[in-house]
């Protein structure tokens, strides 16, 4: 599967520091949004993305892999917090599937999210860990009030604050021409689902989506850390089918044998 993506943060209007982090090495694509006092929730996102940074590179993630990046997350947060300080992360992160087939893993512990645009129609994949979304669940709140309850900052799951992160986990297919968008609530406090597809719809360059993205959030009010991670699929064919349906003489590995010293 070949992909592109684009990616961009801002601190917002509001908030003195960023405490949001992301990544994007391809097969992997993380947003983290930190939160603890004293600067913690910097460390939290910053040490969270970069246990995920260490499945880049590869030709596909399995959810082990995953499973275990979370638990060296949440070990590395509390270490880097200290005794006595709580400090947590919010996950939300797509996976190119190991296996050979377009698939997407996508996970999530919080309220930061994973949206797919296909067909011109934009889908939250994710679901919050969040007090709002429980509210939903149980009939209690309509989705439509949810954005603007008083409690909506109110996560129930994060990575660094109990024993074990509790993520979710979805497996997707790939489509030729998805683009995927993970987003931390800064900017889904700001914009609405119209206007997020409006501006995905609207902007063909995954780099240029992000950047408009995150201006127009900031330029609504900005009142949170702003992070998006746009990802379009380009290929949805599995990664190495060339190498395998056609036959090829054997070459040396790229470099040679004879300039290796
Ligand atoms: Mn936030």
């Amino acid at each position: 599967m070949r992909t592109s993506w684009g990616s961009a943060t801002d601190r917002g209007r509001v908030r003195r520091l960023n405490e949001d982090s992301l990544l994007a090495h391809s097969p992997v694509f993380v947003v983290a949004d930190g939160m603890g006092g004293h600067d913690a929730g910097d460390v939290a996102s910053r040490v969270t993305v970069e246990e995920f940074a260490a499945l880049g590179g590869r030709d596909g993630v399995t959810h082990d892999d995953v499973e275990a990046a979370f638990a060296r997350a949440a070990g590395r947060v509390r270490e880097a917090v200290g005794a006595g300080r709580t400090a947590g992360t919010t996950v939300a992160g797509v996976a190119v599937a190991a296996g050979g087939a377009p698939y997407w893993l996508v996970f999530n512990v919080g309220d930061s999210r994973v949206y797919r645009l296909a067909g011109g129609a934009l889908e939250q994949v994710s679901v919050d860990h969040s007090v709002v979304q429980d509210l939903v669940d149980s009939g209690r709140l309509r989705p439509a009030d949810a954005q603007w309850h008083p409690d909506r900052h109110v996560i129930t799951r994060a990575v660094g604050t109990g024993a074990v992160p509790e993520p979710d986990y979805w497996l997707i297919p790939a489509g030729a021409a998805d683009r995927l968008l993970l987003c931390s609530d800064g900017l889904t406090q700001e914009l609405d689902d119209d206007a997020i597809r409006y501006l995905l719809l609207d902007q063909p360059d995954p780099q240029a989506a992000a950047q408009i993205l995150v201006q127009a959030a900031v330029e609504a009010g900005g009142r949170d850390n702003v992070t998006v991670v746009v990802v379009d699929v380009d290929d949805a064919q599995p990664a190495g089918v060339d190498e395998a349906t056609i036959e090829r003489p054997v070459t040396p590995p790229a470099g040679g044998a004879g300039t290796e010293q």
